[in-house]
């Protein structure tokens, strides 16, 4: 039986700028209902009368029909008093507090793509078009609301037929913020070296030919600057590198479609898919088809980071060349992405050719993000551009979480802001080493603050008493007087884990394993190969790698020959292998380093740091077998090569052994000693260099699993069934894939990262977790 009655309807998430009103209008007067929507702090309200049967049907069309870029947490009805109402309409916006939800800008859509190239719309090849479910949103936002006149296209006042759209509910213009067209939006120009602008030729025009013809162009683009050059190009590929003083990291790709990936990369369905996403980030993909790529792409790896063009400049810019671009971040050696026109003047002069230009100003610099599908699912390795700031959702038993600040760690950072609940992971910031990413992080943390109306009651940092990010939050916490909480590096690194796969604050503790370069240990010491039975307040660390001298500290991570002296000499020592192995190319090239210098060091104890780390094993292994032994040009660089060889060998390869023992009040080590006796042989035996990398890589997938094993068999480790895998070295899809699949043979729950970086760059979550968690319980 059909009533006749009223009700009320929240709407928690990200419904605010992203076209949801004119989808619940549109859906009420389909539906027959009258009543109102607006926004307020909380998201959307609904008020509306109608038959009880017309009411649900509309609940669902809001969850099958919500806009694209909408993200429904939570809806919550309840009926009210019967309430008259004319129609539906969209009501004016109640100002509450500050929404702690802006949308991550999109990638163009495809009625904007059809739009921009069709002849007869007046949009046609306009490189700004866009509309409430696509195009720039967090890029442009200088504060809050989010309306055009506190976003960078405030200097762009609205034409009439502009006006007419953003007005007109059923349009999907409707209140899209930065809309725009050739008459009254943003426009671009080329700059030449020579005399300017070139006011003749059309600049998109000019700018192609000059792509074409192996020129280096920078181009001003959605959160910062690209440097592009034709990437089937070697010259071009090679004269850019130069220029940039790039020589090591890859260069990440932009085709115009998917068949000219498909010229380079047997891709998947589901790597497909995620190009082709909204958040059209740079995805991994497989080398291999019918063409390749000149070396210098990617030198010594087999993927290749592609991106579709996700703004209709790109777009407009693509279409029009077959060769795919290379389009790597327009910065000057470790700077942050240029984002102004004066810096790229001053700054990218020297190393484009041009520069393709724009006057809608970038108010957030960010970076593209970077995707790797592993284990079946999409796992952010850079998370900036189309992710960054959406929110992630604290687990159960997070309400209580007090409004926090997490400063994160030093390289790959990123902060967390806490606020009402919701944890928003700043985008990807960079190395904080650098004195101007190091400024800009302080800008950004700045904005946030500003953007979220943010009053921190508690700031969170690493332990490390030497992160540029740990001594600004003692200053900070000095300044404002703020409890400070310090953090373990690998706890956090767990912590992290947990949250993104939705681990209640009261579950039992897992067994993190942690894997990385390096952080600050509980114990003053370096860790960065821990094995810790954690929850979210505290950790024990019951095993780890066995720890090796870091010769010369940081020196060991530029010069990983340095790992391989040392883990020989902890290992069989080095007047064995003198005695066993001298014949070994490798004892050559070792003997030609100071040992002297470096033994009186390791005896001294002098910068000589003991190091349970994943990541120096990895380059003690790789340089071992001639990848990077000299010098790592980022890193990891070995580590990444070494994965690369390793892929390229079949399997079916016996693993190289590892150890374990018991140390001091029962910590148990992992030791490599086996290994490197194994790897020494094989060496002798003038094995295939990919067939020793498999072989390490799946010798170390079975030690973590035997360690794992062994410590399910203490008593106090009865009920462990979850393991949470973390930490920049799990970044590796061929460990990752072989830890996970043992794991699981064995029965053990495994969480992975896929949302947030298992690097770095996802530490502050972890942090966040942590420190509200203490609160919660103290
Ligand atoms: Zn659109
Ligand atoms: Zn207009």
């Amino acid at each position: 039986m059909e009533i006749r009655q009223t009700v009320e309807i929240r709407v928690r998430g990200t419904v605010q700028g992203v076209g949801f009103r004119p989808t619940v209008w549109r859906l009420a007067c389909d539906e027959g209902l009258v009543g109102e929507v607006l926004n307020d702090g909380f998201g959307v309200l609904i008020r509306t009368t109608g038959n009880s049967g017309a009411i649900s049907q509309f609940l669902n069309r809001l969850h099958t029909e919500a806009p694209p870029l909408s993200q429904i947490e939570d809806i919550e009805t309840q009926v009210l008093n019967l309430l008259d109402f004319e129609d539906f309409r969209i009501a004016e916006s109640v100002s509450g507090e500050n929404c702690t939800r802006i949308t991550p800008d999109a990638a163009i859509c495809a009625a904007c793509r059809a739009e921009v190239l069709d002849p007869t719309e007046r949009r046609y090849s306009y490189p700004f078009a866009n509309c409430t479910h696509c195009g720039p949103r967090f890029s442009i936002v200088k504060e809050v609301p989010y309306d055009r006149a506190n976003t960078t296209m405030a200097d762009f006042p609205m034409c009439a037929a502009c006006n007419e759209e953003y007005l007109q509910p059923a349009d999907r213009r409707f209140h899209a913020q930065p809309i725009a067209c050739p008459a009254c939006g943003p426009a671009i120009w080329l700059e030449r070296e020579t005399n300017g602008a070139s006011p003749h030729i059309a600049p998109l025009d000019s700018a192609i030919e000059l792509l074409k013809n192996g020129a280096v162009v920078a181009i001003r683009g959605l959160g910062g600057f690209h440097l592009a050059c034709d990437a089937t190009n070697a010259e071009a590929v090679q004269r850019l590198r130069q220029r940039k003083h790039r020589y090591g990291k890859p260069f990440a790709i932009m085709a115009r479609d998917l068949d000219t990936i498909r010229r380079y990369s047997n891709l998947s369905q589901a790597e497909a898919d995620l190009l082709q996403s909204p958040e059209a980030p740079i995805v991994l993909l497989p080398a291999g088809g019918p063409e390749k790529l000149p070396r210098g792409i990617a030198p010594g790896l087999n993927t290749i980071g592609f991106m579709l063009p996700y703004t209709p400049l790109h777009l407009l810019l693509t279409r029009q060349i077959d060769q795919p671009l290379v389009m790597t971040s327009g910065n000057i050696s470790d700077e942050p992405q240029v984002t102004s026109l004066d810096r790229a003047r001053s700054g990218l002069r020297s190393i484009a050719d041009a520069m393709l230009m724009h006057n809608r100003e970038i108010a957030n610099r960010i970076d593209d993000s970077v995707v790797r599908i592993v284990a079946g699912k999409p796992s952010l390795i850079r998370r900036a551009r189309g992710y960054a700031p959406s929110a992630v959702s604290l687990p159960q038993g997070f309400d209580g979480a007090p409004d926090l600040l997490a400063f994160g760690g030093e390289l790959k950072a990123t902060f967390c802001v806490v606020k009402d609940g919701a944890a928003i992971l700043s985008q990807h910031q960079g190395d904080l080493e650098d004195v101007s990413t190091f400024e800009d992080y302080q800008k950004n943390l700045h904005l946030y603050s500003k953007i979220y109306d943010h009053r921190p009651r508690l700031l969170v940092a690493d332990m490390h008493p030497e992160y540029l990010s740990a001594k600004l939050a003692k200053q900070r916490s000095t300044d404002d007087n703020l409890p400070l909480l310090e953090v373990q590096h690998h706890h956090a690194h767990i912590a992290s884990c947990m949250v993104e796969n939705g681990i209640a604050l009261d579950a039992p503790p897992v067994l993190g394993i942690a894997i990385d370069g390096l952080g600050f240990g509980g114990d003053g010491t370096i860790w960065g190969g821990e094995f810790l039975l954690a929850d979210y307040q505290s950790y024990r660390r019951v095993a780890a790698f066995k720890p090796v001298a870091m010769v010369g500290g940081v020196q060991a991570i530029r010069e990983p020959w340095r790992n391989t002296y040392a883990h020989l000499v902890a290992g069989p020592g080095w007047s064995q292998f003198v005695e066993k192995f001298s014949a070994l190319e490798l004892h050559r090239y070792l003997s030609a380093k100071p040992l002297k210098t470096i033994d009186r060091m390791l005896e001294t104890g002098l910068n000589v740091p003991l190091a349970s780390s994943c990541g120096r094993l990895f380059d003690a292994v790789a340089a071992a077998l001639g990848l990077c032994a000299d010098h790592a040009l980022f890193e990891g660089q070995g580590a990444m090569e070494l994965e690369a060889l390793a892929e390229t060998w079949q399997s079916g390869e016996q693993p190289y052994p590892f150890t374990i023992t018991e140390h001091d009040g029962g910590l148990l080590y992992l030791e490599s000693l086996p290994m490197w006796q194994a790897l020494l042989e094989d060496l002798s035996r003038e094995a295939p260099v990919a067939r020793m990398a498999l072989r390490f890589h799946h010798g170390l997938a079975r030690a973590i699993r035997d360690m794992v094993a062994r410590i399910r068999t203490m008593r106090w480790a009865a009920s462990l069934n979850t393991v949470a895998l973390t930490g920049g070295c799990f970044q590796n899809k061929l460990l990752l894939e072989e830890v996970m699949r043992l794991l699981k043979a064995d029965g053990l729950s495994c969480l992975s990262h896929a949302k947030v970086p298992s690097n770095d760059g996802g530490l502050a979550l972890g942090q966040a977790a942590i420190a509200a968690a203490r609160y919660i319980n103290q």
